[in-house]
C-alpha cells in the first residue's frame, strides 16, 4: 500500500503531510532494498525519508518500483513549461501513468543558479530547503552536473510561486535548454592557495554579464562555461566545458631549497616520486639540490601538489583559454583545445567577453541544430574555426609535433 497522501488534489499545493493513519504504512518496494545497502549515500534512504511528510516522495518510490520490475522508464520529457519572463531554467517532466501516481503526475525540476563556488551560509540552505518543501517534492540534488541547485520535482502551478520566494530570497534560476549554462567555477582563492586567478569573481561576472544569454535560449545548442583556479582543474572544466578557463603561469615555479630538503631528510624520493613521474622529464635531483627547466615545465601541477610547502605556482599569473569539450551525449566526448595559451589575471574578464562574442556570432551562423562548439570545429576545421573568429594558430594549439617528413614548416631559400 502506497504512503501517498491520496487526498490531495494535484492542483494543489504540494508536500502535504499524509494522514496520520497513512504514516505508520511503509510502502513496499523491495526492488529498491537493494539500493539501501552497502556504506554510502543512499537515494532510496533520502526519498523514503522524505516520503513521511511529502505525497510526491512517496509516489515517486512507487513508481520507481515499477521501473525497476518492468525495467522501463516511466518519465516523459518536454513540452514547454516554465516561469514568467525566463526561456529555461525549468525542465518539465510528467509521469506516463498519472492515474497511477497522481502525486508525480508532474515533476518539474526547478535549475537554481548556485553561489560561485558553492559557498553558502547555513542560513541560506535552509532558507532553500523551505521554500522547496513548501512548493515541491523537498527532494534536492545539491548539485547538477552543470553545477546548479537541482530542485526536484513540482507541479506547474507551483512553478510561479517556487520562483516568487527564490528571488525574494536572492536566488535566481540557471541556464536550461540551447543556452548559455549556469557558469561554474572551483572555490579558487577562497580557500586554495594555488589559483591563479580569482575564478569566483570571474564566474560571478560572467554571469552577470550573461543573464539574458542564460535565460533566453538562443544558441544552436548548450555552452557551458567552467573556471578551474590552477591546472590540477578541480571542475574538470577541460572535458565538461565548451569553454574552459584553466588558472596557470607564464614564469619560474617558485622554488623553496630549504623545503626541498626538508621533504628529502623526511623520506620523500624525490628523484622517484618527483622527477620520474614529471611529463616532460624538467626537472632532475642530484641528492641535494631539485633542478627545474622551466622552459620545458608544461605546468602539471605533479611536482606542486607532492612538494606543496616546496614549490608553488610562479608570480606572472593568468589562464589559458580552451575550447570545445563536451560529455558524450549525441556524439562523443572531447576535451577542450587551447585557444588562447595565456592571458594576465587582470586582462581575463575583457578577453572573455571578445573572444565570447566572436565564438557565439560564428557558432550561430555556422554550427548546426543541437551541434556543441566542439563537434562544429571538427566538422570544419580548426583553422576554418580559428578564421572566422579572427585568432592566428599558435604553436600552443599543436598536441604533438608533426611527423610527417614530407612538409617542412621551416624557411628554405626564399621558398616555404
Ligand atoms: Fe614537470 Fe609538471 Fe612540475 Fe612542470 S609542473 S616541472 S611539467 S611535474
Amino acid at each position: 500500500m502506497r504512503l501517498a497522501a491520496r487526498q490531495i488534489d494535484c492542483g494543489r499545493k504540494v508536500g502535504i503531510v499524509a494522514s496520520s493513519d497513512d504514516l505508520d504504512v511503509q510502502p513496499e518496494t523491495p526492488l529498491l532494498k537493494d539500493l539501501e545497502e552497502g556504506p554510502w549515500p543512499s537515494f532510496v534512504k533520502e526519498i523514503k525519508s522524505a516520503a513521511e511528510t511529502n505525497g510526491m516522495s512517496a509516489d515517486l518510490l512507487q513508481q520507481l518500483e515499477l521501473s525497476y520490475k518492468e525495467k522501463q522508464g516511466h518519465w516523459k520529457h518536454g513540452g514547454i513549461v516554465g516561469v514568467r519572463g525566463y526561456g529555461g531554467g525549468v525542465i518539465g517532466r510528467y509521469s506516463d501513468l498519472p492515474e497511477k501516481f497522481p502525486e508525480v503526475r508532474h515533476f518539474h525540476t526547478l535549475r537554481v543558479n548556485q553561489p560561485a563556488g558553492w559557498f553558502y551560509s547555513s542560513d541560506a540552505i535552509r532558507t532553500i530547503c523551505d521554500i522547496w518543501e513548501r512548493h515541491g517534492s523537498g527532494l534536492t540534488n545539491m548539485h547538477g552536473a552543470t553545477g546548479d541547485i537541482i530542485l526536484l520535482g513540482t507541479t506547474t502551478e507551483e512553478l510561479e510561486p517556487a520562483f516568487n520566494e527564490l528571488t525574494a530570497a536572492g536566488f535566481d534560476l540557471g541556464g536550461s535548454g540551447s543556452a548559455m549554462r549556469t557558469p561554474s567555477c572551483c572555490v579558487g582563492e577562497g580557500r586554495c592557495e594555488w589559483s591563479c586567478y580569482d575564478t569566483m569573481k570571474l564566474s560571478y561576472d560572467l554571469t552577470q554579464a550573461y543573464q539574458d544569454e542564460m535565460h533566453r535560449p538562443a544558441f544552436p545548442y548548450k555552452f557551458k562555461i567552467k573556471c578551474s583556479g590552477c591546472p590540477n582543474d578541480c571542475v574538470a572544466s577541460i572535458a565538461r566545458s565548451d569553454l574552459a578557463v584553466i588558472g596557470t603561469w607564464k614564469d619560474e615555479i617558485q622554488q623553496d631549497d630549504e623545503a626541498v630538503a626538508e621533504y628529502a631528510a623526511s623520506g620523500v624520493d624525490i628523484q622517484r616520486d618527483v622527477c620520474d613521474h614529471c611529463p616532460t622529464r624538467a626537472m632532475s635531483w642530484d641528492g641535494r639540490h631539485l633542478t627545474i627547466r622551466n622552459e620545458d615545465c608544461v605546468r602539471c601541477m605533479h611536482c606542486i601538489n607532492v612538494l606543496h610547502k616546496a614549490l608553488r605556482p610562479g608570480k606572472e599569473q593568468g589562464a589559458v583559454i580552451l575550447v570545445g569539450a563536451k560529455a558524450p551525449i549525441v556524439q562523443g566526448a572531447l576535451l577542450a583545445s587551447v585557444l588562447v595559451p595565456f592571458v594576465r589575471k587582470e586582462e581575463l574578464l575583457d578577453t572573455l567577453k571578445e573572444l565570447l562574442s566572436r565564438i557565439w556570432d560564428f557558432w550561430g551562423e555556422y554550427g548546426n541544430n543541437r551541434e556543441r562548439v566542439g563537434e562544429m570545429i571538427q566538422r570544419l576545421g580548426l583553422a576554418n574555426f580559428l578564421d572566422g573568429i579572427g585568432l592566428d594558430p599558435v604553436p600552443q594549439m599543436v598536441s604533438e609535433p608533426r611527423d610527417n617528413p614530407y612538409i617542412y614548416a621551416h624557411d628554405i631559400g626564399g621558398a616555404k
